[in-house]
């Protein structure tokens, strides 16, 4: 076999012709997340029920491994591998553990053999997920394809992932969603090498999680009398009870399943705001200044949090407990996000508290209730991690810092040596708007387009080389209170998720177009998935910007690689004849924008439209 030419895959997709051969097309590697380094080769290897597959280490952890792939092949193309011990055979997929530190692997992709050295098993892991996005995307389908070559592109691939915390966060309080639905979940995530699930359990809106110890929590707690219709400002509610939680059964089988996906489960208890749904079940864990307390039925935040007293902290502590049974995380997440400190102004006991322990104010006060659990935490050899606001009244010791309000307290938190993982809002939350709020379903605020969450650049130029060593690593969040259904969370997710993802993985240079074009061919697989995602992919943005009161310059752009948009200004469905967009340009009152994109004149998306 000839070495044809090495190409950094960085720079795109491969589909550049290298043979003299005109018709013979080389296969594109197209891979999200994009590996550090990839150099293309002459030639394929094809699967069929004659590859064997050779394990260096023969053990039950990496026949599990090899099954992701095995079970594909099995289902998608009815291709059955065997196993062999013998070495130099033509036709095989080795497996050999080559001492490459941990998540790392190097692919090699020749005619006759395929070799993958990793050091860890999450390295074969990964090379496998790799190896499967090398095949046809067909091997993703859950039915038998036929008339499919299953075929992969020599190439040489070297991988390591960019940061050790690559995290994606879904609510389960606002809405519930069921054990089948996260497994999805799971799955798609440990596809994209995303390696840490945070799992939301506790709310104002619903407690979601069992605890032997307080049944009442999810008897009780789990239910909301109704829900708000619309946003958490419309005042009109569903008038329907609704309720859902996880039994510890369901959690270990959770667990479990993520475990063996390399994907560890971080579950978040939050404290001690956002705490209204326990307070409704016990209300002596308040501060006691309200005769009735209710699980919340609309969205934001609610004044009646946790009061620092023994009794809290007993009940957390034993809430803890439980968890650290169900949940091997070393990092267990306290929420800490959002507390109002109207109750704690009024309550004689955290007034004398503050005083007692010398402390300022309030925030002070929540600084002292993180640091109290932090102990309790670290004492059972856990740590914690929170969201921006424990850094009010001064961080606790060991806490890492989940950077949601922006990058200043991940940058304040780094600075001070503590771990951070970047989860910005207007960067990566996936319940913002990702096209034209015109006509997209309600979400909670941007848009954040796909390209602005590509670009994001998790590691903020402001810190030095030593401080930027503590941003652990990023995280997608997954707020559902607009997100009803497990259809509407993948909607919102994909194919966002996937820029959140090659960010935290890959150390190759950005390439927005590269980018595209992988993406585009990563689609077909998230079709064959079944992921939902959103399709805006394909159509034009129209963006008004502002001129003078009777008109608008207009800028139109899509993110789909090589296409040219074509646009009207009377509203009629654009043609391939339609005038194309080059520049932007100037509106008045009486027009309206209409757009689409085209590739060899065929529309390939949906037409949008603007409007003055
Ligand atoms: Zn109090």
């Amino acid at each position: 076999m000839k070495r044809c030419f090495a190409y950094l895959v960085a720079l795109g997709a491969l589909l550049i012709s290298c043979t003299a051969k005109k018709d013979m097309a080389p296969l594109a590697v197209n891979l999200v997340p994009v590996p550090s380094h990839v150099d293309r080769d002459e030639g394929s290897f094809f699967f069929s029920s004659e590859v064997k597959i050779f394990l260096d280490e023969d053990t039950p952890e990496l026949h599990r491994i090899t099954a992701f792939l095995t079970d594909r092949l099995a289902s998608a193309a009815g291709i059955n591998l065997s196993f062999t011990r013998e070495k130099n055979q033509p036709g095989t997929v080795y497996f050999m553990n080559a001492g490459l530190p941990e998540e790392a692997y190097e692919l090699r992709v020749e005619p006759q053999r395929i070799v993958i050295d990793y050091g860890t098993p999450s390295g074969a892991f990964y090379a496998v997920q790799t190896l499967l996005q090398l095949l046809p995307a067909e091997v993703f389908a859950p039915s038998r394809q036929r008339g499919v070559k299953w075929e992969v592109p020599c190439c040489r691939i070297d991988d390591a992932p960019r940061f050790p915390y690559r995290g994606m966060h879904l609510d389960c309080c606002l809405h519930f969603f069921s054990v089948d639905f996260l497994k999805k979940y799971i799955d798609v995530m440990a596809h994209h090498k995303v390696n840490r699930f945070h799992w939301h359990l506790t709310e104002d809106q619903g407690w979601r999680l069992e605890i032997k110890k307080y049944p009442l929590l999810t008897e009780k707690g789990q239910w909301r009398k109704e829900t708000v219709i619309g946003s958490l400002s419309s005042g009109i509610y569903d008038g329907k009870p609704y309720g859902g939680y996880y039994t510890q059964e369901q959690v270990k089988e959770i667990v479990a399943y993520a475990a063996e996906r390399y994907v560890t489960v971080i579950p978040e208890i939050e404290m001690p705001g956002h705490a209204l749904a326990a307070i409704a079940c016990y209300p002596e864990l308040s501060c006691g200044l309200e005769d009735h307390y209710e699980t919340a039925t609309r969205w934001g935040i609610f004044k009646q949090v946790y009061c620092p007293k023994e009794e809290t902290f007993r009940f957390l502590e034993d809430v803890m407990d439980e968890v650290f049974e169900l949940f091997p995380s070393k990092l267990i997440h306290i929420g800490g996000d959002e507390c109002p400190k109207t109750s704690w102004k009024q309550c004689s006991h955290c007034q004398a508290l503050i005083k007692k322990e010398g402390l300022k104010d309030e925030y002070e006060l929540q600084s002292w209730f993180i640091s109290r659990m932090e102990r309790y935490i670290n004492s059972k050899g856990r740590d914690i991690i929170g969201w921006d606001e424990i850094l009010q009244g001064g961080l606790a010791p060991n806490a890492a810092v989940m950077s949601w309000l922006g990058e200043e307290g991940g940058i304040k938190a780094a600075r001070q040596h503590h771990y951070v993982v970047m989860a910005p809002y207007p960067k990566y939350y996936l319940d913002y708007w990702q096209a034209d709020p015109e006509s997209e379903p309600l979400a909670m605020g941007g848009p954040t387009l796909l390209k602005t969450m590509y670009e994001y650049n998790p590691v903020p130029e402001v810190l030095t080389s030593e401080e930027a060593g503590y941003i652990m690593g990023v995280e997608g969040c997954v707020w559902t209170e607009y997100m009803p259904t497990p259809e509407r969370v993948e909607y919102m997710a994909w194919p966002r998720m996937c820029a959140i993802a090659e960010s935290g993985w890959s150390s190759a240079p950005k390439d927005w177009d590269g980018f595209t074009r992988r993406l585009e061919a990563h689609l077909g697989r998230l079709d064959r998935l079944d992921v939902g995602y959103c399709k805006a992919f394909f159509d034009p943005l129209i963006q008004l910007h502002k001129d003078t009161e009777y008109s608008k310059v207009v800028s139109i752009s899509v993110d789909a690689p090589d296409a040219v948009i074509r646009y009207t200004l009377d509203g009629s469905e654009p043609t391939a004849a339609s005038e194309e967009y080059s520049l932007p340009f100037v509106i008045n009152r009486s027009q309206e924008v209409a757009a689409a994109a085209f590739r060899s004149d065929k529309k390939i998306g949906k037409t949008t439209y603007k409007k003055f």
